[in-house]
């Protein structure tokens, strides 16, 4: 098995210019982002609201399990 290089590949649909720098849109609610600040869920990305809201990684919220979030 050749295992290739660790390359980002990014959907061009997906991609937006965020304050002058390419980045993804979120996934769910579309807003343009840079690549410092979006977050990963199963090769889609998120805004940091969004994430919080799939996630529930709010400090005020209880620990729930999220389907389709992987951690390897
Ligand atoms: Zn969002």
């Amino acid at each position: 098995m050749p295992r290739s290089i660790q390359v980002t590949m990014v959907n061009a649909e997906k991609l937006s210019v965020a304050r002058g720098q390419l980045g993804p849109k979120c996934a769910m609610c579309g807003d343009p982002m840079i690549f410092g600040e979006a977050l990963v869920i199963d090769s889609e990305y998120y805004c940091q609201s969004c994430y919080e809201k799939i996630t529930g990684a709010v400090s005020s919220s209880e620990p729930k399990e999220v389907a389709g979030l992987r951690m390897d």
